[in-house]
């Protein structure tokens, strides 16, 4: 791994002040469970590592709705009374990360932003567009748990279970950077791919952070969604394909289907995509 400099904020302002204008130099970290993986393959190596696990990890009642700070862990979410009473495809979305030890120590934060598990993108020998190559290895390759939807240049499907229900919530970002703060809605956070944009999966700038998210009032009937599929679409799964769990592109949509849903998020795509039955 490239040696890097480490830096201990005490609040958010500190926290923007040691980020960088040009992507990936100084970079934030939550669990560090994406982050340290790409930087032990090189894939990622920034001059320096921004601690966030300190900001705000807490749930806030706001005009009948929840905000949610970005460092709160993700089995945090998944037990809070509110979250899931007000909001059952989060907490549902939560559960279903991973394992016991991922949702232990990853944050709400880096699981939003977290990179694409693409298999060619986490391999450093495959330089990609996302890479800042000059193609896409998926077309002609191994493509089996790519995105269905879009026109590429880049084929991945995106990898956030929370970015799911948050949009679906219609979901407000607050994001921080040294021109102040701004509100982003969830669903014009994620990009769809484009040749201008390619190496990046939403449009956050490299000297902002993601320090909330904020769920307006519930709404009645609520929105039914994924993480129902997703249980099913696991349970179905064969062992191999549970590890690949981009795998539920495909699995969610015959199950969700079934579901006789009138709004459908889900991830088939390289951002979290919406439907109508
Ligand atoms: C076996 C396995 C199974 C998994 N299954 C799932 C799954 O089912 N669903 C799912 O969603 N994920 C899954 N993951 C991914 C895992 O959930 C993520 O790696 C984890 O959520 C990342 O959280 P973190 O806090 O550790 O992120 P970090 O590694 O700290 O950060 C991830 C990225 O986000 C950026 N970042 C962190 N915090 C902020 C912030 N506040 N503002 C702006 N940028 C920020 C970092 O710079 C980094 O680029 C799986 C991982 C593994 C290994
Ligand atoms: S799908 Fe995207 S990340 Fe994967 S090889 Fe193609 S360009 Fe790279």
């Amino acid at each position: 791994m490239k040696p890097f400099a480490y830096v201990n904020p005490a609040n958010e302002k500190e926290a923007v002040a040691a980020l960088s204008k040009e992507h990936e130099k100084s970079m934030p970290m939550g669990g560090g469970q994406d982050l340290l993986a790409r930087m032990k393959d090189y894939v990622t190596e920034p001059d320096r590592i921004v601690n966030v696990k300190n900001l705000d990890a807490t749930v806030t009642r706001v005009n009948g709705g929840l905000r949610i700070g970005s460092a709160m862990k993700m089995v945090d979410v998944a037990e809070h009374a509110d979250i899931g009473r007000m909001y059952p495809a989060v907490a549902a979305a939560a559960i279903e990360v991973g394992t016991p030890q991922i949702r232990n120590q990853g944050t709400v934060g880096g699981n939003i932003n977290q990179r694409p598990r693409c298999w060619y993108f986490r391999n450093e020998e495959f330089v990609c567009y996302k890479k800042g190559g000059n193609r896409c290895f998926t077309p002609e390759g191994e493509n089996q748990f790519h995105a269905i939807f879009g026109d590429g240049p880049s084929y991945i499907v995106h990898p956030s279970s929370l970015a799911v229900p948050f949009v679906a919530y219609d979901a407000t970002f607050r994001l921080v950077g040294p021109r102040g703060e701004r509100m982003v809605k969830a669903a014009d956070y994620f990009t769809m791919p484009t040749k201008e944009n390619v190496k990046r999966e939403n449009v956050l700038e490299p000297d902002e952070l993601l320090t909330h998210v904020i769920l307006p009032a519930p709404r009645k009937p609520m929105p039914v969604m994924m993480p129902w599929a997703m249980r099913v679409g696991s349970s179905r799964a064969s062992p191999a394909m549970r590890t690949q769990w981009s795998s539920y592109t495909v699995t969610s949509i015959s199950t969700a289907e079934a579901m006789h849903t009138s709004t459908w998020v889900r991830r088939p795509a390289g951002r979290p995509w919406k439907e109508r039955s």
